[in-house]
């Protein structure tokens, strides 16, 4: 389908696809395998401008936006979902300060982290603090022109390899989620600690990592926003980013549509390629056409959220829960049409149902983006009576 995309923005799918092809795919088996953060890649993206795509040009970007973003992410999932992440994840991290930084903060921060000379993470999730994320329990507390945060995060994308983390913890823990704020956080400021390194299903080139903050010491200038506002900083961050976790999972679903089609042309059974059964044909037409339903639904919430649009929050959880669903499903049906092979890890499609799984988990479950729909339908027809 035609998406009516810009001369730019189709400029970049065509870099971003090329570099996916030449550069990502010849190495995404070894990653999956050794479980390897590639930074010779990292130097690729920042090299061809990829970190800079939603960092305003005031700030050393290119001043793009979510469906820059999601084209990005698209193309590479179609070669690795994991290495994807080291780009979508460092905007996640980078969101915090693009949406709620001062102008200090931002020009301290967004030019190194736009050049990719630095990558970012977002430290929201705790151990008791998962899908209930607002049972948080870390603990910024201000000693004079310091804050001192304690607290562990876990599941933390990006974590060890990343420079600058922005992190939601209490400053008011008797206000509950109204008494958090957020914060800037280096990892050379002392008390910044790394904890345990996640051994993990799929998206295996990407860096997860416990973030253990032991008396760290965070100056006062780089809480973002003022106190009591983390919470809200937090879910304006997710409204923008869950595209990104969509646009993740539709290239994952396509570059496996894609290896299932070429396998069923030339796979034989029965005397002819398994693509001329009719059954063969539907699942392949079924996987397609929801790929294709589910791009429309992305790149229509990405422009909705690049208009600066008010309430984001439904299409956001719209986008990431059907794209992922899609993703799943997709990715299942592409190892069933490869039959045993595609349960061998000699065949590079298992990674991809390996690699689908998680864009159902992550930045909220399916289950919470349900909730967040729900609830807005609920309001908005409460507001109109
Ligand atoms: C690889 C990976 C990378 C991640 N990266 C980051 C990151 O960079 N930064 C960050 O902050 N976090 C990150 N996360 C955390 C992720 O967002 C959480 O894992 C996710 O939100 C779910 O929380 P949980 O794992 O504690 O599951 P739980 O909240 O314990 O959920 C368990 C199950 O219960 C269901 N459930 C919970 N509440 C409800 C409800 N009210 N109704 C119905 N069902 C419910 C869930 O859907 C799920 O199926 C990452 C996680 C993973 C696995």
């Amino acid at each position: 389908m035609d998406y009516f995309l810009t001369e730019e923005q189709t400029a970049l799918r065509d870099l971003v696809r090329k570099i996916a092809d030449e550069k990502v795919r010849p190495l995404a088996a070894k990653l999956d395998r050794e479980g390897i953060f590639s930074w010779d890649l990292v130097k690729i993206f920042a090299e061809s401008g990829l970190y800079g795509v939603v960092v305003p040009e005031a700030y050393g970007g290119t001043g793009q936006g979510v469906l820059e973003l999601a084209i990005v992410s698209e193309e590479l999932a179609k070669a690795c979902a994991g290495v994807t992440l080291a780009v979508a994840a460092s905007a996640l991290g980078m969101f915090p300060i693009i949406i709620s930084g001062n102008e200090e903060q931002k020009n301290r921060y967004l030019p190194e982290l736009a050049e990719g000379k630095h990558l970012a993470a977002f430290c929201l999730t705790e151990p008791e603090a998962g899908s209930d994320a607002g049972s948080l329990r870390t603990r910024a507390k201000r000693d004079g022109d310091h804050y001192i945060l304690n607290g562990t995060k876990v599941f933390i994308t990006n974590g060890g390899v990343a420079h600058i983390y922005t992190v939601i913890a209490l400053t008011d823990p008797e206000k509950g989620t109204r008494g958090a704020s957020a914060f800037i956080v280096q990892d050379d400021y002392p008390g910044f600690k790394l904890g345990k390194e996640e051994d993990k299903m799929g998206i295996r080139a990407s860096a997860t990592r416990e973030i253990i903050f032991d008396d760290c010491r965070v100056p006062v200038e780089n809480r973002i926003g003022r106190e009591g506002e983390g919470f809200k900083v937090a879910m304006k961050t997710l409204d923008k980013s869950r595209p990104g976790v969509a646009s993740q999972a539709l290239g994952i679903a396509q570059g496996a549509l894609d290896l299932a089609v070429d396998y069923a042309r030339t796979r034989v059974q029965f005397g002819q390629p398994i693509a001329s059964l009719q059954g063969i044909q539907f699942m392949l037409a079924d996987m397609a056409t929801q790929i294709e339903a589910a791009r429309a639904l992305v790149y229509a919430a990405a422009r909705m959220i690049d208009s600066d649009a008010r309430n984001i929050g439904q299409v956001s959880a719209m986008c990431k829960l059907m794209a992922s669903d899609v993703a799943m499903k997709v990715t299942t049906d592409a190892v069933q049409i490869f039959g045993g092979y595609g349960y061998m890890r000699d065949y590079p499609i298992e990674k991809f149902m390996r690699d689908a799984k998680i864009t159902q988990i992550y930045e909220g479950t399916n289950q919470i983006q349900r909730m967040v729909i729900a609830r807005s339908l609920i309001r908005d027809a409460a507001s109109k009576k």
